[in-house]
């Protein structure tokens, strides 16, 4: 039995959580029919305005309405009560989902998936982010682990309890930079997982007097806090089916032609996953984030990298392979994210050619005549544009309101320097 309140919430545009509140003694009634929403609240910025071009006006109403396998609990922490979270879907007053609702959205696409390619996806959302406060320790150390307690444990029980599933807490290699894993999950709870970490992360920094950021890059010249997508396919039967020992890089058809899916598109698909000005900055040569466009094994300046598998004990590799994508962060929103790389997976699957496998033995200099990633936002939204396969995975209140938003942030922060620009976005994640 609840007692205290249970916040239900949705992952905007803009990667921002926001919803409303509501008693315990309405949690069945909500369950049931939700809580009123906006459509215009789609239409906010990652710095807190509505965007001008919005496709929404004053009118219209929506629900939130709740998932309840979402739901997770926050226990009451010192002053700070417990809470219950939900993440909702975006639905019309009839329940029916809403064209602008991004959970619904990946939910649609991994639908198309199984539908038409009798598959599943399973992913897992890698986070780098970076934690203020005096921080002069070497990079991967223990001092640096300690220096965050207790953060840093609190953390992870937190994650446990709240049915998470971390696998890994790490000191990173930037100032004040750390990393926490999660274990593999269905697509859906994945994504939602993805979207609940950055506000357990960021709460529990708040709640011990510090605070967390996620922003792609804190300061210009530093590394970045990358958002690496791992996933793998699976059949219908749950058998994984991306392995195949004769194949380039031991990856099957089914897996290279769904990762030439993602190479063709992608300066619209980053346009997703990598929405924010500042992103670009981040997505440059030599700082293992992504450096070009091309698939190759265990190489971490690669857009998609073939994920190692780990042969003690006898582990067989087929259930490990799996690919990563490393162009995200975390002014994205999870569920576009993987709804995004499923889309452009799925235009693989249909266009049939396989995608090029680099080997772990490629150089620089055989990487050099691969694409580079797009250089801006600017660059990567007008490519979503002209794109017109990509530009159809969106449902066009969705790609109206997305545009809007993203043009807004670029006409918020025209002028600013690279270093108050990053600033600035450190202050909104
Ligand atoms: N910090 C890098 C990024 O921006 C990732 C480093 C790594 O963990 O491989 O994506
Ligand atoms: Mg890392």
């Amino acid at each position: 039995m609840m007692t205290g309140t249970a916040f239900v919430a949705t992952c905007d545009l803009a990667a921002q959580v926001r919803g409303r509140a509501i008693p315990a003694a309405r949690l069945e009634r909500t369950l049931a029919t939700g809580v009123g929403w906006v459509p215009a609240n789609l239409a906010l910025t990652g710095f807190g305005h509505l965007a001008e071009g919005s496709p929404f006006g004053s009118t219209g109403d929506l629900r939130l309405l709740p998932d309840p396998a979402s739901a997770i609990e926050l226990p009451a922490d010192g002053e700070t009560p417990g809470i219950r979270l939900y993440l909702a879907d975006q639905t019309g007053l009839d329940g029916v989902p809403w064209a602008g609702c991004p959970r619904s959205f990946l939910a649609a696409a991994l639908r198309e998936l199984r539908e038409s390619a009798g598959l599943e996806l399973r992913a897992a959302f890698e986070h780098e982010f970076m934690l203020d406060g005096p921080d002069g320790e070497a990079p991967f150390s223990f001092q640096r682990l300690r220096t965050a307690e207790p953060f840093g444990t609190d953390l992870v029980e937190l994650l446990e309890h709240a049915g998470l599933e971390p696998e890994c807490w790490l000191p990173e290699y930037g100032p004040g930079q750390f990393e926490i894993t999660l274990r593999p999950a269905p697509a859906l709870v994945a994504a939602d997982r993805a979207v609940l970490l950055r506000e357990l992360v960021r709460d529990l920094a708040r709640r011990r007097g510090r605070r967390a950021t996620f922003a792609p890059i804190a300061d210009p010249e530093d590394v970045g806090n990358g958002v690496h997508v791992h996933f793998s396919l699976r059949a219908a039967d749950g058998d994984p089916v991306m392995y195949d020992a004769g194949g380039p890089g031991r990856l099957s058809d089914v897996a290279a032609r769904f990762a030439a899916g993602i190479l063709r598109h992608a300066p619209a698909v980053l346009a997703v996953t990598a929405p924010n000005p500042v992103s670009y900055l981040r997505l440059t040569p030599h700082r293992w984030s992504a450096g070009g466009v091309f698939l190759a094994e265990r190489n971490r300046e690669a857009l998609l990298r073939i994920a190692p598998t780990v042969e003690i004990g006898g582990a067989g590799p087929a259930a490990q392979l799996h690919l990563e994508y490393r162009a995200a962060d975390a002014t994205a929103n999870p569920w576009l994210v993987l709804g995004t790389l499923v889309r452009a997976g799925l235009a693989g699957l249909a266009g049939g050619e396989r995608a090029h496998v680099w080997p772990e033995s490629a150089t620089e200099a055989d990487l050099a005549g691969e694409p580079a990633l797009p250089g801006s936002l600017e660059t990567s939204l007008a490519a979503l544009e002209r794109d017109p396969v990509a530009r159809g995975w969106l449902p066009p209140t969705l790609l109206d309101a997305f545009l809007a938003v993203r043009r807004a942030e670029l006409a918020e922060v025209a002028g600013l320097s690279a270093a108050e620009l990053c600033r600035k976005v450190v202050d909104a994640y």
